[in-house]
């Protein structure tokens, strides 16, 4: 038998969320279950509601 080496499962850190926008793996803002990354949050953020604050 040939050495069986399990898939890496990433469960935590750093890359673990995609974004469900895009599915990029880099800078995902869990934060309120949003889910997206900060490129897409910056362009879908004002519609959902948020506001830049100055
Ligand atoms: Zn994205």
């Amino acid at each position: 038998m040939a050495k069986f080496k399990p898939p890496k499962i990433d469960k935590y850190g750093r890359g673990v969320q995609e974004c469900r926008r895009c599915g990029a793996k880099d800078a995902v803002i869990q934060a309120y279950g949003i889910y997206l990354c900060r490129q897409c949050f910056r362009e879908i953020a004002y519609a959902m509601g948020f506001k830049k604050y100055n």
